[in-house]
This record gives C-alpha cells, sequence and structure tokens, in this order.
C-alpha cells in the first residue's frame, strides 16, 4: 500500500491519541475524569429536539439537501446575526448553511491556499487551522498568542514580507484554548491590515454564546469594512450542546461564500433538513436557553479556579467566556506532555497538554469544564493528594 505524501507531514490528531491512553486507563479499571474534550455533556436542549421529531416525520425532508441550505435555514440564520450582532446579510449570496464549522474551516482553507501559499495562523489554536493548510500544501505562518497580549497576535510583528505573500488569516476569538476574548478594536486592527495587504480573514467564532459576567462576544463584522474580507464561521454545536448534530453556517463577503460554496458543492453535502428545520427552532430559542447553559459553566468555572487557586495556581481574573480554563503547568515539570501524563497516570485526569494546540502551548494545559461540578471537585482532590501542585518546588517526581 501507497499513501499520499501529504500524510506524512501530519501529526495525529491530538484528540484521538488523548483518547487512545484514555481508554487504556479505563480497561485497567481506572475512574477516569476526563476533562480533554471540549464537547458539551448536557443534552441539546427539548424544544429543539421535539422540532428533529416533528420534521424527520416529514418524508420531505429526507432526500439530498441543497448545499447551500434551505432557504428557511438561511434566512433563520441571518436574522439571528442581525438580531445578535446589528449585521445584515443576504440569506442568498453571503450565507451558507454547514455540516459543522470543522469541515468547513478545512473546505475555506481547501479553497484559498494553493502550493506554497501562506496562512497566518494563530498557535496555540484549534489544530484544524494548521492541519488543514499542510494537507492543501500551504505553508503555516505562526502567530504566538502570548499572555502578555490578552492571547491576541501581534500583528506588528508579521514581517512585511510574509504579510505580502500571505493569502488568509485565521482568528477565533472567544478563544479555544485560551478563553481569551478580543475586543472590536483588534478586529478593526485586523480588517486594516487584511485591506492593506489583500488578505481574506477567517473568523472562528464558535464561542461567540459561551460567555459569564455580562460580557458579550462581538462579531467580526462589528468592525468596520469586514465584509469586504472576512468571513466568520458560527457554529450550533457548543452553543446548543449540538456537537453530535453537525450544524452551523458561514456568513461574509460574497465572493469568499462562493468560493467555500463550490469547494462544499465537489465534496461534501448539505445538512440534513430536518436538523436545519430543527435549526430553526435553536436560532428562535428564547435567551433563558442560553443562559441556562452559560450558568451551568459559570459555577463550574468557579468551582475550577476556586479549587487551582487553592493549589497554588495564580489566577488573576476567571476568563469571561468559552467552557475553558487554560494553565501554566508547575514549573517543577519539564513539559506539557510530562505533566499530562502525569495528570492521567497518578490521577487518572485526563487533560490535553498546551503543545497539542501547538508549540507555543508548551508549558500549558487545558481544562474543560464538560463534566459535573462534583467531578471537578474530584479532580482537584486527587491533584492535592498527589502533590500536583503549583507551588514552586513541589514533589514533581514519584
Ligand atoms: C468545537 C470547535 C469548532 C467546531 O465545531 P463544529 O462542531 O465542527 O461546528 C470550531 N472551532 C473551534 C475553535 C472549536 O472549539
Amino acid at each position: 500500500m501507497k499513501f499520499a505524501k501529504r500524510m506524512e507531514s501530519l501529526p495525529p490528531y491530538l484528540f484521538a491519541e488523548i483518547d487512545k491512553k484514555r481508554q487504556a486507563a479505563v480497561a485497567r479499571g481506572v475512574d477516569i475524569i476526563n476533562m480533554g474534550i471540549g464537547d458539551p455533556d448536557q443534552p441539546t436542549p427539548k424544544h429543539i429536539v421535539d422540532a428533529m421529531h416533528k420534521a424527520i416525520d416529514d418524508p420531505s425532508t429526507h432526500n439530498y439537501p441543497p448545499y447551500q441550505g434551505m432557504k428557511e435555514f438561511r434566512e433563520s440564520t441571518v436574522k439571528w446575526f442581525e438580531k445578535r450582532f446589528g449585521q445584515k446579510f443576504n440569506p442568498d449570496t453571503e450565507c451558507l448553511s454547514l455540516i459543522g464549522s470543522k469541515e468547513a474551516i478545512h473546505n475555506c482553507i481547501f479553497a484559498t491556499i494553493d502550493q506554497g501559499d501562506i496562512a497566518l495562523l494563530p498557535d496555540p489554536a484549534y489544530p484544524v487551522y494548521k492541519t488543514s493548510t499542510m494537507l492543501s500544501g500551504g505553508k503555516p505562518y505562526t502567530m504566538p498568542l502570548l499572555e502578555g497580549n490578552n492571547w491576541l497576535p501581534d500583528l506588528s510583528k508579521i514581517p512585511n514580507d510574509i504579510a505580502q505573500k500571505a493569502n488568509i488569516m485565521i482568528v477565533g476569538y472567544p478563544n479555544n484554548p485560551t478563553g481569551a476574548i478580543a475586543p472590536i478594536e483588534f478586529y478593526d486592527e485586523v480588517i486594516a491590515f487584511a485591506k492593506k495587504y489583500d488578505i481574506i480573514v477567517l473568523s472562528d467564532n464558535a464561542y461567540s454564546e459561551i460567555t459569564f459576567d455580562g460580557y458579550i462576544a462581538p462579531s467580526i463584522f462589528q468592525a468596520k469594512g469586514a465584509k469586504d474580507v472576512a468571513l466568520e464561521f458560527q457554529s450550533l454545536s457548543k452553543t446548543y450542546n449540538m456537537t453530535g448534530w453537525r450544524v452551523g453556517f458561514a456568513v461574509g463577503n460574497e465572493k469568499v461564500i462562493k468560493a467555500l460554496g463550490t469547494v462544499k458543492t465537489n465534496i461534501d453535502s448539505g445538512v440534513f433538513k430536518a436538523i436545519q428545520k430543527a435549526s430553526v427552532a435553536a436560532f428562535e430559542s428564547p435567551k433563558e436557553v442560553i443562559d441556562k447553559i452559560n450558568a451551568l459553566y459559570k459555577e463550574r468555572r468557579d468551582t475550577g479556579v476556586k479549587g487551582l487557586r487553592d493549589l497554588g495556581w495564580k489566577i488573576k481574573e476567571p476568563n469571561k467566556a468559552t467552557f475553558y480554563l487554560w494553565l501554566p503547568i508547575p514549573p517543577t515539570f519539564k513539559s506539557s506532555t510530562e505533566f499530562a501524563s502525569a495528570m492521567l497516570d497518578r490521577c487518572g485526569i485526563v487533560v490535553p497538554p498546551g503543545t497539542g494546540y501547538g508549540e507555543c502551548g508548551e508549558g500549558y494545559f487545558r481544562i474543560a469544564l464538560t463534566i459535573d461540578k462534583k467531578r471537578i471537585e474530584e479532580g482537584i482532590s486527587r491533584m492535592k493528594k498527589e502533590g500536583l501542585v503549583y507551588a514552586q518546588g513541589a514533589c514533581s517526581v514519584k
């Protein structure tokens, strides 16, 4: 058998590797606390499931769906977007339904990156940005996200010749894995940069609704002129506990939408029509639905932050968005993977090492708050018992 060369350039998909380790531990009888995967543990809200039941009984939903999405779906998305962010989009030319944003990010990179083209990518980041760039034959250029710059890329550090050659830039706030947020001024800066260098901006806004403490996350389209250069991915996955349903949408620049649509038409398919109808019910949800989901994450965030502070972690301010905590590994550990291994082997806790999100993730690990508060407390108490604490000079080797 011979496989494509491009396969060799790919690291193993991070979560698949972690899951293998987790399964081996489960097989050994370990009571695993899985803080690894950003997959909501709560069910999809009932009114959405009810809408799905109704839709699936209607045979007209059973055949191939239109690639760009049903008119009803697209009209409902742009209406939701306008209500939420105050920005209008033409449902026929500036909006597409997606089988989840992961696939769409890949397809969009495929549509914009030729062999040797440069993609400006954040690091640490959602791994798909880099792997899809590599699969497309492109060259990732790393924009480091550093705590000192509030986990925002410093655009002034991108060399002029790189910027001139770059085709796309990807940004994503509220951010996975860092939990950081971006102010509108940041998007203004991104848009100005993109216009100067003729770059397409892809904004991954999967966590726009997972926010706390009164914070409301913006869209890149609230920055002036964004429609000239940008496309935004929205996903129902995290917002409505719908990761398994595979549904999202993109809005943005007409030409970029068209290019993404062309790749989609040739490679993937439309979203199951019954799911599109259920999504319309999701977009029409009363505000309380999301408030309830966020109240649960906030409680877990506060539990995690309090517990970790007790173990010596210096957390200045709990993050205002996403269901992640991004934390430095204790200084007594040499690497993120060494710390993640210790967490699994000694505490039965699965956490991804920061390096799973890129080289700049070295020295960090991520906690996903997608488990019960009681299990977070249990995890903290196991860490305490095993001495996996932040304090300088704490024991790391047993
Ligand atoms: C979860 C996630 C996505 C993908 O969501 P889909 O289920 O594919 O819609 C995209 N970007 C980030 C940063 C995510 O964390």
